[in-house]
């Protein structure tokens, strides 16, 4: 069986410890991956810190051309990676394209750092005296990243980091690790030099030697609330900077003049794409006055036409969840939720697909009546359910999704430009869509929620990227004439 190894200071590195991957479709151990430690993040952290001595002296326009070399990697092997994808997470192969696309977006955004990293320059700030600033890396970097988008969530960091000069080492989730290196082989081929980007496989334990090493200068996690505030507090302490993105409940708020079939249908898509398995899924429909009925009609259709099958079957739109713990989780969800008093309008559970009998299949299930006392509504089930709230008017939904802990992604359809204004101006959400169920922003936006769903203050990729990879310099400066006297006072000085 094969084993998914370490890639540090641009070779495989094997490791003592492995522990198994799954092919979620057939629920059969497909793979082993070495699981590291201290000693494997401190032999990356050894060979980044080496590497960075001449890859941040590397020109601007050296880096900007491994950048457009290794996009143009990730085009010519886009299908095979999105299959590797989709072999170990579970989602359709398409889907899986889909997120290196929008990954390979940061490193189109990276490609342009030349403009972004430009400087500001003040002539003549005092007689005789100008400032100007920049930006440097920081030096080895570490990116902590989930299941859910294997290929994409690391794309939100590394390019950027790269590209500003530092150099990087991911531990990726040990669910589905194999892109990771597939990753690393593109960099290779694109010409990166040997150390810049490392992967460390594992889990508790390699992210515990990354939070606590001091070689490592900031730590970018995207994972559940709980790890984000772990991380947040472990590594801020060791005294690294941190953006830690955590998890996330997104509402999806229908007002009555909304286009009920328009709604329903991308709201479904939202809610059951990648079987729910997204950190911006759409997993609470708030329906507002008259428009419930229709919109639940019109949501149950749709959630029973969902093609649900193996990942790589043409014409399936969701597969199966992530592993077995997942689905039980999921299905015992829906379960809770019926005994609190919701209705079960479709029931995904017990779903057997013809020749994947042992698959980690649930089907889409959709809850109405559901309150915000219930567990289904509180917790994250992070799988193929929607729960419908009713409330009866915008404010009621506003003060819904405000009352929530979680902030990441929220969407209101309507056809009023003025609520459109109201919801977008008072609901506490990082990234809101209008008529736009999944709101993730383009590279050059940052992306990040509020409340638990972001902890501490850096959202990620974009403008924040950069200035999360890079600390600024500002230079006063002052050429005398050669014997020119430039009196020197006792005051604290002023820019007279
Ligand atoms: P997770 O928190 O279980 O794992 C994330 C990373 O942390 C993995 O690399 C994992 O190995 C590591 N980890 C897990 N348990 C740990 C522990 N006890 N100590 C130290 N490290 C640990 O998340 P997941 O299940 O892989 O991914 C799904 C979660 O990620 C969901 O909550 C989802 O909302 C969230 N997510 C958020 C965003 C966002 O942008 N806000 C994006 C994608 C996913």
């Amino acid at each position: 069986m094969k084993t998914i190894q370490h890639w540090i200071n641009g070779s495989p590195v094997p490791g003592a410890l492995t522990a198994a991957v799954f092919n979620p479709a057939t629920g059969a151990e497909q793979a082993r991956v070495a699981l590291g430690g201290a000693a494997e993040v401190d032999a990356a952290v050894t060979a980044a810190a080496h590497a960075f001595e001449a890859w941040s002296e590397s020109s601007l326009s050296r880096r900007t051309q491994v950048m457009f070399a290794f996009r143009q990697l990730l085009v010519e092997h886009e299908e095979e990676l999105g299959r590797i994808i989709s072999a170990e997470h579970g989602k359709t192969v398409d889907d899986a394209r889909g997120e290196i696309v929008r990954g390979r977006e940061v490193v189109e955004y990276a490609c342009g750092l030349g403009d972004v990293l430009k400087g500001s320059f003040s002539d003549q700030v005092s007689r005789g005296v100008d400032v100007h600033n920049f930006r440097q890396p920081l030096g080895v970097v570490a990116g902590i990243t989930p299941f859910n988008f294997p290929a994409m969530v690391p794309l939100w960091m590394h390019p950027i980091a790269i590209a500003t000069g530092n150099t990087f080492i991911l531990k990726p989730s040990e669910r589905d690790p194999s892109a990771a290196d597939f990753v690393a082989e593109l960099y290779r081929k694109a010409g990166l030099p040997d150390g810049v980007f490392n992967v460390v496989h594992g889990g508790k334990d390699a992210v515990d030697a990354i939070l606590t090493h001091a070689g490592i200068q900031a730590v970018s996690f995207v994972g559940s609330t709980p790890i984000a505030k772990y991380v947040h507090e472990k590594a801020t302490a060791a005294g690294k900077r941190v953006q830690a993105l955590g998890g996330a409940k997104n509402h999806a708020v229908v007002l009555p003049d909304a286009d009920l079939e328009f709604a329903a249908d991308h709201i479904t898509a939202g809610a059951y794409g990648s079987a729910g398995e997204r950190c911006m899924a759409v997993s609470v429909a708030v329906a507002v006055g008259d428009a419930a009925d229709g919109l639940v009609e019109v949501l149950e259709r749709k959630a029973r036409e969902v093609k649900v099958g193996p990942g790589d079957a043409p014409g399936v739109e969701m597969g199966p969840l992530v592993t077995k713990a997942a689905q039980e989780r999921v299905e015992n969800a829906v379960g809770t939720a019926a005994a609190q008093g919701a209705t079960v309008v479709v029931d995904g559970r017990g779903l057997k697909i013809d020749g994947h009998e042992d698959g980690f299949f649930t089907g889409p299930s959709l809850l109405d009546h559901v309150t915000a006392e219930m567990d289904a509504y509180k917790e994250e089930l992070f799988g193929p359910v929607l729960a419908i709230v009713r409330v009866d008017t915008l404010d009621e939904a506003i003060d819904l999704v405000n009352a929530n802990p979680y902030g990441n992604g929220t969407a209101l359809f309507t056809a009023s430009g003025e609520a459109a204004r109201r919801f977008q101006r008072k609901v506490r959400v990082g990234m809101i869509g209008v008529n736009v169920p999944v709101p993730v922003p383009m590279s050059y936006y940052s992306f990040g929620g509020w409340k638990d769903s972001l902890i501490g203050d850096s959202p990620i990729h974009g403008p924040e990227g950069i200035r999360f990879y890079t600390r600024p310099k500002v230079v006063t400066t002052r050429w005398p004439q050669p014997k020119q006297q430039v009196a020197a006072g006792f005051t604290f000085p002023t820019s007279n």
